[in-house]
């Protein structure tokens, strides 16, 4: 299927469910996301700073860019300027430093809590114990940038149950922070999870945010 049939069959499928489509355009080219972008696709997630970059400065203003990767500190100054959202805040040094570039470049940009229940190692990410101890003082120091949620993956498996009971943990940490940190910040609204593979689990465990890449664009090339 075309990259716009993709697109408009999942926004098809998630109309009505309170769910946003992030389009994973991360190693895929310009062009292909200017197709999104003709099929009425606005939030494209990207995972490195330069292609990032690349990509914000010849398409089009209205593209709300979103940050995936993992991000070092030594590229925050150039995500902070291209990315209004950024889902993969793993560390309070890194939340603080993201703080102080959109006080100097004048932003506000949306930060996600980025939260490991997989199994794999690999994955960044606060543990839940982790997140709720940080959650407090985020909450209390971060000034420029706004806290507007979390992040999360399950397992890489075929095992339904882990990927399910994965989603069940992100969703009930979110609700924990929602109902209680952040329950005077109403911006606090987003649980960013579901990729390609395994979306339709998330937004039954409540996802409101799925970010889908190889679905929409093909295989990507490493
Ligand atoms: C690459 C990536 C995705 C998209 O994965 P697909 O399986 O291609 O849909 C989603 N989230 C994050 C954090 C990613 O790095």
């Amino acid at each position: 299927m075309s990259i716009a049939g993709k697109i408009d069959e999942l926004t098809g499928q998630l109309a009505g469910h309170g769910v946003t489509l992030l389009a994973v355009s991360k190693f895929h080219p310009a062009e292909a996301v200017a197709e999104a972008y003709a099929a009425g696709q606005r939030h494209f997630g990207e995972s490195r700073a330069n292609e990032l970059q690349a990509k914000a400065e010849q398409l089009p203003e209205d593209i709300v860019w979103h940050f995936i990767g993992h991000l070092q500190t030594n590229k925050v100054r150039k995500v902070v300027r291209y990315a209004k959202v950024i889902q993969s805040v793993d560390s309070e040094r890194l939340a603080t430093l993201i703080d102080s570039e959109a006080a100097r470049l004048g932003v506000k940009p949306d930060l996600l809590l980025q939260v490991h229940v997989a199994a794999e190692d690999t994955k960044t990410g606060f543990s839940p114990a982790e997140l709720l101890e940080v959650a407090p003082r985020l909450r209390d120091t971060i000034r420029n940038a706004r806290i507007t949620g979390v992040m999360g993956m399950a397992t890489n498996t075929d095992d339904v149950a882990r990927v399910r009971r994965d989603f069940a943990a992100i969703r009930e940490l979110f609700d924990t922070l929602r109902t209680g940190l952040f329950a005077d910040r109403p911006e606090f609204a987003t649980v960013s999870m579901g990729m390609s593979d395994d979306w339709p689990d998330a937004v039954a465990a409540g996802s409101t945010m799925i970010r889908i890449g190889t679905d929409i664009f093909g295989s990507r090339q490493y």
